[in-house]
């Protein structure tokens, strides 16, 4: 007969670590199931964290390997497999169907967090990987000396830009209105960067080139006035969606595609709690990733406790 685990935590960010290791301590039966090669989530794209308390200007890829770290110390170690789906997952026995695998939960806590949004304009899917980049600190170094294009207004693409500014030539930051939503230390450090020209109240129209990027088309939706910025990299920082796809129709998910679950992780399914990015919330940054974690494994120790105890 197939194993049934305590407790299968599927992404192994900053909230999916911080579940096991509360899980690995609570002395749970766990797996943990991570698609990618390593371990951390989208921090370990994150050129400097600064708001990680106790580790102020940490990168982000230290910040993830020490979380991966903490968790392969208590001996959980994250397994690499891609789910193909997630089955029965209102039911007291949950399924995962791996390409290799089927396990079997009582539980299960969802960390798979968000991924990059598009642009969906001309060229962005062509020149993918000749120019066109989600992660600044990790294609950031084939523009050294260059000019690189920034497209956003929030923290991800303030950080792009004041890193980009120490390898290129040259930086446009590109923003669709005339503030920046970034916080206000990040856009200090914008400001004071030379080589860094804000594009205020514009928005991309086509990524141009043809076998490598030669520059970005835009608008300036206050004018209509349309140009185009030469540039060899183009750095698309525009947000983040939810990665629901497995369980947008198992699931009661937000308007915005977030899982629908409050601090305590409870979903619209039974056993079944959201951690991290992938849920409904205000701030979704590292710190309170990692405290969903914690929340979510509290949570699934309580069902586990009513339901090994016979009440349901
Ligand atoms: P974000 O805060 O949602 O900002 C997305 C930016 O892209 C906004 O400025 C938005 O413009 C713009 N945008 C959205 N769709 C667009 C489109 N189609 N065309 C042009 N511009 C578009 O996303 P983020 O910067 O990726 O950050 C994601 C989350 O991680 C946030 O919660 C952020 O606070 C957090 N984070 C925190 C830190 C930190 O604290 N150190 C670092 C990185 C990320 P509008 O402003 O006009 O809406």
């Amino acid at each position: 007969m197939e194993k049934t685990y305590d407790l299968i935590i599927i992404g192994s960010g900053p909230a999916g670590l911080s579940a096991a290791i509360y899980a690995q301590r609570a002395g749970l039966d766990t797996l943990v199931l991570e698609k990618e090669y390593i371990s951390g989530g989208q921090v370990v794209n994150t050129a400097e964290v600064d708001n990680y308390p106790g580790m102020p200007g940490i990168s982000g890829m230290d910040l993830g390997e020490a979380f991966g770290e903490h968790a392969r110390k208590l001996g959980l170690e994250p397994q690499r497999e891609k789910i193909l789906s997630l089955e029965n997952i209102s039911g007291d026995i949950k399924t995962i169907r791996t390409k290799k695998h089927e396990y079997q939960a009582k539980t299960l806590i969802l960390a798979f967090g968000a991924e990059h949004r598009k642009l969906d304009i001309p060229g962005e899917d062509d020149l993918g990987g000749l120019g066109v980049s989600y992660c600044a600190t990790c294609d950031g170094a084939f523009y050294k000396d260059r000019i690189a294009v920034v497209v956003g207004g929030g923290n991800v693409a303030a950080e792009d830009a004041v890193f980009l500014s120490g390898l290129c030539e040259k930086v446009y930051l590109v923003h669709r209105r005339d503030a920046l939503r970034a916080d206000k230390a990040i856009q200090e450090k914008v400001f004071a960067c030379e080589n860094i020209e804000m594009v205020w109240d514009s928005v991309p129209l086509e990524i141009l080139g043809q076998e490598e990027v030669t520059g970005l088309k835009i608008r300036n939706v206050k004018t209509g006035e349309e140009r185009e910025l030469e540039a060899d990299g183009v750095f698309i920082a525009v947000g983040i969606v939810p990665s629901t796809a497995l369980v947008k129709d198992q699931l009661k998910l937000d308007e915005n595609g977030y899982i629908c679950a409050g601090e305590d992780g409870v979903t619209s399914a039974p056993g079944v709690f959201a951690a991290g990015d992938i849920r409904t919330k205000a701030l979704r940054q590292v710190v309170t990733a990692v405290s969903d974690g914690a929340n979510a494994v509290a949570s699934a120790q309580k069902y586990l406790w009513r339901t090994d105890n016979g009440n349901h």
